[in-house]
């Protein structure tokens, strides 16, 4: 059985991308079904096998209606549907007196009869060329993993922890971020993977989702089974397979002293962020769910500095949509106050892979078609995108941003979409802001190197340190073996965006940063010490960021980041960081 309290704890190590800690049963996500043992029964086990899967078959019925309940309570109409469907081949008859009949006759234990036949279908549906044909495969799977999970826990003991919640624990050797945007939020405590790094979208998503998270763990040994019990230490990139009594009691203190840490924080809710000197910063958050919203002005961000876009062109066609796009870009204009929200438009590729080009990879889709270059080369869909932007600047302050921006002249069609759109909303009489502020994200040495000229075609400047890192020292910023030289405090990296600041101000407008750089609190005294006007950093970083700049002095920080620019080494520029950090802010360094 699968009960964990005897099972020896087992620590492994990888990165921590997203604070805090969970533990639960843990369940395994893949693109595959999990293979059940193919174990043998005895002719008169038959009957209460196929109890087994009735009661399987029925606990399934029920989480999918669960689910499509919760969905269409938070009215994401488009999935509801899909639900449905699910229901239909979860009772599929020629499927299940299929199943019984290899249970019946050649003695084999439900699990594995259920597994063997629902396997044959999805591997002859995925055969067929037909896209919509092989996209049921996809649903086939889906119900299927319930059916096996269910028929998993059927009889296993209640050892007084799998009960603890009804939510899980995810372990999978790699999560795209749509597998991530696929993870029912409302059941996911944790993830964990065995490849990924701190900067991929999987581990931004979680920092988003505000669910602890760590990566690149290399291998999840195989003697963990679904259903064990997991932990997963977010703060030290740990995660412990069975933990002990004492482990558990030792997580529980860590967990009690964030809480008096996140406590004292709040107390600078409604406060201006500025240093102690009185230099203004703007602090902003960073998301990509509306749903994120709450939390936001909970922890009492100024704006929003990142709504990043590409969620509506992962999941399904409908969201795409000016309707729903619209929909979703109005409720955060509507909520952000005073700096409101910056949209940044489609930065799909890299590893945000376009749907669509799932059969057909790019050879390197990080310098492919990615961000502006696919919103130009397919200008009907740019404009669906910027016509729901600027409907939403008529119900709060919105501005309006380009990504990966490497020429001019990109800069300058993007600019002439936006007109286009302007003209098609002025013709059909539709209000919208007439003088949105239009924004560059630098994130490609090329733009750093063209800033002056960029800077004259825009508001403000947004700098993407997750790119920006990548491009400058040419390290893939998710793959882990080259994690180590992912180095955002390398000298040219600060020099680049040294670069950045002082053009954007020579030219007369604002520079941001909203890369996860922004919220590294050993860099902020980089960022004050520049001149950085914001910085836009997860929902959960910001209090921690407020004050830490509340206890940095912008003088000292200017002379001193003079200091920083003259080292050679990254490894240099981390040591005088983190001593700045601690001489200023140790408490928040945990
Ligand atoms: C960045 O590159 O720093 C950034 C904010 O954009 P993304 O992480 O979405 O590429
Ligand atoms: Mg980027």
């Amino acid at each position: 059985m699968n009960s964990t309290a005897k099972k020896a704890e087992i620590r492994l190590e990888g990165i921590g991308v997203s604070p805090g800690i969970c533990w639960g049963p843990v369940e395994f996500l893949g693109k595959t079904l999990e293979e059940p043992e193919n174990s043998d029964i005895e002719r008169r086990e038959i009957e209460a096998e196929k109890g087994r899967l009735s009661l399987a078959l029925l606990a399934t019925r029920d989480q999918i209606i669960d689910l499509q309940a919760e969905i269409s309570e938070e009215e994401d109409d488009n999935h509801v549907g899909i639900f449905d469907a699910h229901l239909l081949l979860l009772e599929d008859s020629t499927v299940l007196n299929e199943v019984l009949r290899v249970c019946e006759t050649q003695l084999k234990s439900i699990d594995w009869a259920y597994y063997s036949v629902v396997k044959r279908y999805i591997d002859s549906l995925r055969k067929i060329a037909d896209p919509y044909l092989r996209e049921r495969a996809v649903d086939i799977e889906d119900v299927a993993k319930r059916v096996l999970k269910n028929l998993r826990w059927s009889g296993i003991e209640d050892d007084g922890m799998r009960l603890q919640s009804e939510t899980s624990i995810i372990l999978a050797h790699n999560l795209t971020p749509s597998d991530t945007v696929g993870l029912n939020r409302n059941r996911v405590k944790g993830f964990a993977t065995e490849i990924g790094s701190a900067t991929s979208h999987t581990a931004i998503m979680a920092r988003s989702l505000n669910i602890p998270a760590v990566v690149a763990l290399h291998q999840i040994p195989d003697v963990c089974n679904a259903g064990d019990i997991v932990l997963i230490d977010g703060y030290h990139g740990r995660v412990i397979l069975n933990p002990s009594e004492s482990t558990l009691k030792d997580y529980e203190q860590l967990a009690i002293r964030d809480e008096e840490l996140s406590n004292s924080l709040s107390e600078l809710k409604g406060q201006v962020t500025a240093t102690a000197d009185g230099k203004v910063v703007t602090l902003s958050a960073n998301i990509e769910f509306v749903e994120e919203l709450a939390n936001v002005s909970e922890q009492d961000a100024e704006g929003i500095g990142l709504y990043r876009t590409e969620f509506f062109y992962l999941q399904n066609k409908e969201q795409r949509s000016e309707a729903f796009q619209f929909g979703n870009y109005r409720k955060a204009a509507e909520a952000t106050g005073e700096h409101g929200v910056i949209i940044r438009t489609l930065d799909i590729g890299g590893d945000k892979l376009f749907p669509e080009l799932v059969d057909n990879p790019e050879p390197n889709p990080f310098l492919g078609w990615r961000g502006i270059r696919l919103s130009l080369d397919r200008p009907g869909e740019f404009r669906i995108q910027l016509r729901a932007i600027l409907r939403a600047s008529a119900f709060g302050k919105v501005r309006v941003m380009f990504p990966f921006i490497s020429t001019l002249e990109e800069l300058q069609e993007a600019k002439e979409q936006l007109e286009i759109a302007k003209q098609e909303l002025r013709d059909e009489s539709v209000e919208f802001d007439e003088n949105i502020e239009v924004g560059a994200m630098i994130e490609i040495p090329s733009a750093v190197l063209i800033a002056d000229h960029l800077a004259k075609e825009v508001d403000f400047f947004s700098i993407g340190t997750n790119d920006l890192v990548q491009y400058t020292t040419a390290v893939d910023r998710v793959n882990d073996r080259v994690a180590a030289l992912y180095q955002p405090t390398h000298p040219a990296v600060v020099a680049m965006i040294r670069e950045t600041v002082e053009a954007a101000h020579r030219n007369g407008i604002w520079c941001g940063i909203c890369g996860e750089a922004a919220s590294d609190l050993q860099m902020t005294p980089i960022w004050v010490g520049l001149g950085v006007d914001e910085l836009s950093v997860g929902a959960a970083q910001l209090l921690r960021s407020r004050r830490a700049i509340a206890s940095l002095d912008s003088s000292i920080c200017r002379e001193w980041v003079e200091e920083v620019s003259r080292l050679g080494t990254a490894g240099e520029i981390s040591a005088l960081c983190r001593e700045m950090a601690e001489k200023s802010y140790p408490e928040l360094l945990l």
